[in-house]
């Protein structure tokens, strides 16, 4: 295994709720560096864009007005396979299904609601990060 980066987003349910600080702790608890990181309120054109692959997914309007109703968190995650470590730790979409100690278990409100994003692959976390961050903002 080799030292990977990934992207994540805290979400607007969890920064209404004051968790930004108990989502950075259970990355680092759990093997995963913040290398980047900065709290932004996404514009509709970043989340229609962001969230593309979605576009004809009966609920891309309620998520794209998710994403733009209050502040986010996005940041570069960095450790061993690190996208595949963060999904373990996110847990799996639908918060019914979470496993106990992840971080979708112990917050996501809802299936939409979810607390956090992470990158389904290593080739899209490249693209994510690019969207977001220039290569000055991170530091490793
Ligand atoms: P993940 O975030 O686990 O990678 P997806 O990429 O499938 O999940 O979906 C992106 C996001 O869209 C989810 O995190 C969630 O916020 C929202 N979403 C997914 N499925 C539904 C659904 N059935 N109803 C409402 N929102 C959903
Ligand atoms: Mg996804």
């Amino acid at each position: 295994m080799t030292v990977t980066r990934t992207f994540s987003i805290i979400k607007p349910d969890a920064t209404r709720r004051n968790l930004t600080g108990a989502i950075v702790k259970m990355f680092e608890d759990n093997g995963l560096r913040v290398v980047a990181s900065k709290r932004i309120h996404m514009t509709r054109a970043q989340a229609e864009g962001f969230y593309g692959v979605h576009k004809d997914r009966p609920f891309f309007g309620e998520l794209v007005e998710f994403m733009i109703s209050e502040p986010v968190v996005v940041q570069v995650l960095e450790g061993e396979d690190a996208m595949n470590r963060n999904r373990e730790i996110m847990g799996a979409t639908n918060p019914a299904d979470a496993a106990e100690g992840t971080i979708r278990k112990a917050h996501a409100l809802s299936i939409g609601e979810n607390t956090v994003h992470g990158s389904d692959s290593d080739e899209n976390a490249a693209i994510e990060i690019d969207f977001f961050f220039n290569k000055d903002e991170i530091v490793g």
